[in-house]
């Protein structure tokens, strides 16, 4: 007999597909596939998360009011619109879930985030995707995709995997441009690693509208990848929606305890971007001597295109770095075939991707 059959739509989904963990045969791997961070976390989170191990049996605060209340006091925030979920993934899915039914649309753009079309897709809507302009978003492309079936629009600023941002004065007249039922989700996964006046991660502009919020991640500069913890800033109406669908205890003690303290070390925070900084630059510098075209990024990572002759392909680069012991992250399924994404990593794992670029490039 079958199982029975899932919600029509279901099955068109393709599944997010991890980056490669493994290179075998080879004693020492040096993961660069999904831009974590070579420094760890602030060793005060690690010592909350052990500290709330301690009392595995009991359920965490359904509200997350520590963490809740760490963001907001760094940022100068009302913790009422404040919702953290696990892994901002799980709140980019709960936008989906709470905005979307059969017959909406949601925008994404030509080469954004895979999440954001598997969870418009689980919603039962469709995914109307927008041409990109040489690896960067096109705001006035995604104003002019917008029908009266629209509800939402994902704009990744910065965006993953190009690494490139829209400038401040673009998103605002994206925001000015949707009408005002239409959500405008500000995804600053990235936010802490940019170094540019034009930037704004979103705060302001969800301070001032009903129809915009942002969301971020303590998986980047925060290094806590492992315990899925994200958080979203936005209009009360919209936090409260979300919060009638989230489950009741959506993030773990240990997670909430390493997030708020993670949060008061920002110190740690600040040892990260400059140490990311100084490696984005070299590491773009050094690859862009090998005849290697690197999108200039503003994150920790960068997008390196091959040139398109036989045997120097990505396919062939991934293949020869992956024998070295070096995982980049292969970005196909993102519509770059002939590229790869490197994760900013230590000053051991960047040396030797940029040596083994060389050899391989014939230098
Ligand atoms: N948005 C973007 C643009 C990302 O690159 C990522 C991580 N790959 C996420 C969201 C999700 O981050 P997390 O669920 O770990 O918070």
């Amino acid at each position: 007999a079958n199982a029975p059959a899932p919600r029509p739509g279901i099955l068109d989904i393709a599944a997010y597909v991890p980056g490669k963990e493994h290179a075998p045969g080879v004693a020492k791997v040096y993961k660069l596939s999904s831009n974590e961070t070579p420094l760890g976390a602030s060793p005060s989170a690690i010592e909350a998360f052990q500290k709330a191990a301690a009392s595995l049996e009991r359920y965490p605060d359904g509200q997350a009011t520590e963490l809740r209340e760490a963001i907001a006091a760094t940022y100068g925030l009302n913790t009422a619109n404040l919702i953290c979920g696990n892994g901002s993934d799980e709140l980019l899915g709960l936008l989906c879930h709470v905005y979307l039914g059969t017959g909406d649309e949601g925008i994404i753009t030509e080469h954004g985030f895979l999440v954001y079309k598997i969870q418009i897709q689980a919603a039962g809507a469709t995914a109307v995707v927008v041409k990109e302009k040489d690896c960067r978003v096109d705001v006035d492309a995604i104003l002019a995709a917008v029908t009266e079936k629209t509800r939402i629009v994902f704009l990744a600023n910065p965006a993953n995997p190009t690494g490139t941002y829209v400038p401040v004065e673009d998103v605002r007249r994206l925001q000015a441009g949707l009408p005002k039922h239409v959500i405008l989700v500000l995804d600053a996964a990235y936010a802490e690693y940019v170094r540019r006046n034009d930037y704004e991660a979103g705060v302001e502009l969800v301070s001032s509208n009903q129809n915009v919020v942002m969301t971020r991640t303590f998986s980047k500069i925060y290094g806590l990848a492992a315990l899925r913890i994200g958080w979203m800033y936005g209009p009360l109406a919209v936090i409260d929606a979300l919060n009638r669908v989230r489950g009741p205890f959506n993030m773990n003690s240990p997670a909430i305890a390493a997030g708020a303290a993670a949060m008061r070390d920002q110190a740690f925070v600040a040892t990260a971007i400059e140490y990311n900084n100084e490696w984005l630059g070299r590491v773009t510098g050094a690859l862009s001597s090998l005849d290697l075209r690197v999108t200039p990024s503003v994150t920790n990572f960068v997008l390196i295109h091959f040139p398109d002759i036989d045997g120097k392909r990505a396919s062939d680069a991934d293949d020869f770095l992956t024998s070295r012991g070096y995982i980049l992250r292969a970005v196909r399924g993102y519509g770059f075939p002939n590229a790869l994404r490197m994760t900013i990593g230590s000053e051991e794992a960047n040396e030797g991707v940029i040596a083994a670029l060389a050899e391989f490039m014939g230098r």
